[in-house]
């Protein structure tokens, strides 16, 4: 598919439903070849500050049932139109029509977990007249939405599933949130928030900004109008805005370095088969996805050997052809990225099996032997379709080399034997253990986040978030 100008797409802010137009905008590229595909208005501070306002001055009053139509609603209305909305995310992304398909699957699962949640009364009874000098009371607990308002920023590598994920949980606790999306994927978020207008959500419940973070981020993270901020992306703004939004709930999901550790007994094939899902799906744009692969030396050589043949099997070009596994990266300077560290690595010792072709934002599927821990693909986040092998010897060495990095997310085992696995449960420092499954294995129901630079600890998954998108009340009544 290309793009003329005619089919050029502007999107103004919504600023509680209404279309807000700008003076200055923000284009909007097409990441395979280059070309601006539209634009989006750029947020001035005047224009964020009547956003809160608007949130801030509105209280929801939808019942339970209200909140899980409008979820089930907006799910049916994505399910119509799971075409238009996989190519926008193709179109603003690069990601491969196969991943961008998948991503719109997912956002209907957030959906319907959130409104089915939003049914659920988690509510506790106590009996006051547990101990000696108890009394003849009940405490009960009660969730209330934020006194204040969301702030919801998203980054560019799920332009619909990280932005659903804060928004479903939202709408399902009667919270009211300004969402800024990634200036690089910004679409889809306006295209979910016209889909949720139009499903029954009250539009004082949810804006959409965008601009330069520069000028309107401070706003967001400090406005008094703010009660919690919810953040994915990468550790550096992470940190930013863990200095910045002082006094503020803070979720932050961040950068991830997760590890394949394949032991001497796994299935080779098995394993393989997961390293190259886990590596190349979304173009290995995903927070969890396998940046290091951590071989037993016994196994190492054939291991290798598959995941080479795997890796040049998969097809990768044209983001928009139906048949192609993998599309680009976001853009030319994260391509060089790769290319620079792969590389270095290289110059290092490391051997490179195959891939490292770069044309543009289009990068080739790499597999690199021989890494060691210390080089820069392996260390940092390597966000992006490489491979790098580290042999080891012992399970002691594979668990030392997996907490070798600053970060603490998700990981992928494979290995039948259980005190191996018992052992790796307990002495990964990560969110997540992953028995003979990607890192990123998930329900969208279930909690899910990291530690270390990948995050605080607190969850996300719709369950989670709905937790902590609420206050608990108490109230006490003599029974
Ligand atoms: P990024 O950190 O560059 O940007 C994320 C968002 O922050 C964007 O919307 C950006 O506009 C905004 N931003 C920029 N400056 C800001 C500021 N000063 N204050 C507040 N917000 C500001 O991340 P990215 O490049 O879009 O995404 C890639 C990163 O996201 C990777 O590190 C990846 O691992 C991480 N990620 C984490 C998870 C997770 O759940 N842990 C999931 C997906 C992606």
């Amino acid at each position: 598919m290309t793009t003329t100008a005619s089919s050029l797409r502007h999107e103004t802010l919504r600023i509680a439903g209404e279309h807000v137009e700008t003076r200055e905008r923000i284009d909007v590229t097409y990441p395979y070849t280059g070309e601006v595909i539209g634009t989006i208005g750029k947020a001035t501070l005047e224009d964020v500050r009547r956003a809160y306002r608007i949130a801030r001055s509105y209280k929801s009053r939808l019942t339970r049932y209200e909140r899980y139509q409008i979820l089930m609603r907006a799910g049916e209305i994505i399910a119509s139109r799971l075409d238009e909305i996989s190519r926008l995310i193709t179109l603003e992304s690069g990601l491969c029509r196969k991943d961008s398909l998948y991503e719109v699957g997912r956002a209907s699962d957030v959906l319907l977990f959130a409104a089915n949640q939003a049914l659920v009364d988690d509510g506790q009874v106590f009996s006051c007249d547990l101990t000696h000098h108890g009394k003849s009371r009940k405490v009960y607990t009660l969730r209330e939405p934020l006194q204040g308002v969301i702030t919801a920023i998203t980054p560019f590598n799920h332009p619909l599933n990280q932005v659903i994920h804060k928004i479903a949980p939202a709408i399902a606790t009667n919270n009211r949130t300004v969402l800024k999306p990634s200036e690089k994927t910004p679409f889809t978020a306006y295209v979910l928030a016209d889909i949720l207008y139009e499903a029954g959500l009250p539009p004082e419940m949810l804006s959409v900004v965008s601009g330069d973070p520069r000028e309107i981020c401070d706003e967001m993270l400090t406005s008094d109008d703010v009660d919690l901020v919810t953040f994915t992306g990468g550790v550096p703004i992470g940190k930013y805005i863990a200095g910045k939004a002082v006094y503020k709930r803070q979720i932050l999901e961040l950068g991830g370095n997760d590890p394949i550790i394949v032991m001497e007994d796994a299935d080779i094939e098995e394993a393989a088969t997961l390293a190259a899902s886990g590596s190349y799906k979304n173009s290995g744009q995903r927070c969890t996805a396998i940046k290091r692969m951590l071989v037993h030396a016994s196994v190492a050589d054939r291991f290798v050997d598959l995941l080479v043949e795997k890796t040049q099997a998969l097809k990768y070009g044209d983001p928009m052809d139906p048949d192609v596994d993998m599309g680009t990266v976001i853009d030319e300077e994260a391509a060089i990225y790769f290319e620079t560290v792969v590389n270095e690595a290289i110059a290092a010792g490391a051997t490179l099996r195959c891939g490292n072709v770069r044309k543009g934002a289009l990068y080739s599927p790499t597999v690199l032997d021989n890494v060691t821990l210390d080089m820069r693909v392996a260390r940092e986040e390597t966000f992006g379709p490489v491979s790098p092998v580290i042999r080891f010897g012992s399970i002691e060495e594979a668990i030392r080399l997996s907490n070798g990095t600053a970060f603490g997310l998700s990981s992928s085992i494979c290995t039948n034997r259980l005190d191996y696995i018992t052992r790796f449960i307990s002495e990964l420092n990560v969110g997540s253990v992953n028995i003979r499954e990607v890192p990123g294995y998930r329900l969208e129901l279930t909690p899910f986040g990291g530690i270390k630079d990948s995050g605080l600890g607190y969850k996300e998954g719709v369950l989670e978030a709905m937790k902590s998108f609420t206050n608990t009340k108490t109230y006490s009544l003599p029974w």
